[in-house]
């Protein structure tokens, strides 16, 4: 089946403007034309009056979705891809927490396996291995004793089960072995990002000049900043070549800590990223990451050994309004954060706009800033109230 659409909305974003009363057509999974509904004589296949098209957001971190964990089921992997695009996500790279190298492996076989399978709702774009290769002293929610040095044979071990499908590491750049096994990734043509360390400002500059080009989930998992030890946020906020990774659920960080990454790397550098668990769309409760116990508890993830932040159970359209409505951002500026910048960031040059020549994914926003309908390579997928 190939998506076809010609959708009439009250508003279209494109990288360009903000034009009111568009109709957006898709032809063969392919976005053709974004253009005023006086200039077409093409009646619209769907309508949404009110309705806010934006190009569909892209997680670069996500661990897992109503009820289900990335690991080494690929049922698993497909049912959060199938579930998620009620919250406006159209791609995303599945995240694994710190394991054994067996169960990272079978994470990567799940991957291809995931990919590979015919399935609905959004694109799994690749894997993101969030460690096992980070610093104990700035673990988070990480079990410690998963976390190791790197080591450049597990990530071959675990790119080949991935069979092409593996697309980035997180790990901290002090540790032992961390510039071989950086230069070894990127020959492979991975992303790699730098997070849950405590490596010096000088270390830090260090791997973003040799190929580390995200700063993972910046703030959290990092010593913090001072000002003769700016560390790694400080070289992650001055190394203009870096794209940072932010968690907008107002609990990981305070509104002035975005505010600082926005006017210091501009918004193009600033990547809104989810790290939503297996619990995010469910109730409170108690839940696991991995091998940790976490509890839940007003939508905030922690866990249960020492209340250290465990992901989150935010959801892409949250983070968007949350950025709208309590830091005061304009809605291109903070869609662009969960669309454009992520393409480029995560190397994805066939999505993230509303741009002809480009993928057919679209999310319907309502007035509030709500998910109305997504739609995937031309395809509607989600309706609210159509479940
Ligand atoms: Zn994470």
């Amino acid at each position: 089946m190939t998506g076809s659409e010609r959708v009439a909305v009250g508003q279209a974003l494109t990288p360009s403007q903000q034009r009111a009363g568009a109709i957006v057509t898709i032809e063969d999974e392919t976005i053709e034309a974004v253009e005023a509904r006086s200039e077409t004589e093409r009646s619209p296949t769907r309508a949404y009056p009110d309705g806010i098209a934006i190009p569909g957001f892209i997680d670069a971190h996500v661990h897992g979705y109503a009820g289900n964990a990335v690991g080494s089921d690929p049922n698993k992997l497909v049912n959060i891809a199938e579930e998620v695009v009620e919250t406006g996500v159209t791609s995303l790279f599945p995240t694994t927490v710190s394991a054994p190298q067996n169960e990272l492996v079978a994470a990567g076989a799940a991957t291809a396996a995931a990919v590979d399978r015919d399935h609905d709702g959004a694109s799994i774009a690749g894997l993101h291995l969030e460690g096992p290769y980070l610093n104990v002293d700035q673990r988070g929610a990480q079990d410690p004793d998963a976390l190791r040095d790197p080591a450049v044979e597990e990530l071959q071990a675990v790119a080949d089960a991935a069979d092409g499908n593996l697309a980035r590491v997180t790990l901290a750049p002090e540790l032992t072995g961390a510039s071989e096994f950086v230069k070894a990734a990127r020959d492979q043509g991975l992303i790699v990002s730098a997070g849950h360390s405590a490596a010096d400002f000088e270390t830090a500059t260090t791997a973003f000049d040799t190929g580390v080009s995200i700063a993972t989930h910046l703030y959290n998992g990092m010593t913090g900043f001072h000002h003769r030890e700016p560390g790694i946020i400080g070289a992650s906020l001055v190394h203009e070549d870096v794209t940072v990774e932010l968690i907008t659920d107002l609990q990981h960080l305070h509104p002035g800590a975005i505010e600082l990454a926005l006017s210091a790397k501009g918004p193009e550098r600033c990547m809104l990223v989810t790290d939503a668990i297996a619990a995010t769309g469910l109730p409170d409760g108690e839940y696991s990451l991995g091998e940790m116990d976490v509890v839940v508890e007003d939508g905030t993830s922690r866990l249960v050994e020492d209340g250290s932040l465990a992901g989150s159970t935010l959801t892409m359209d949250n983070a968007i309004r949350n950025l709208v409505e309590e830091i005061g951002l304009d809605l291109p500026t903070a869609v662009r954060m969960a669309t454009d910048v992520p393409a480029r960031a995560m190397g994805l040059d066939d999505r993230g706009r509303l741009e002809p020549g480009l993928r057919g994914d679209v999310t319907i926003l309502d007035e509030d800033l709500t998910v109305q309908a997504t739609i995937v390579g031309g395809e509607v997928v989600y309706e609210r109230g159509q479940a």
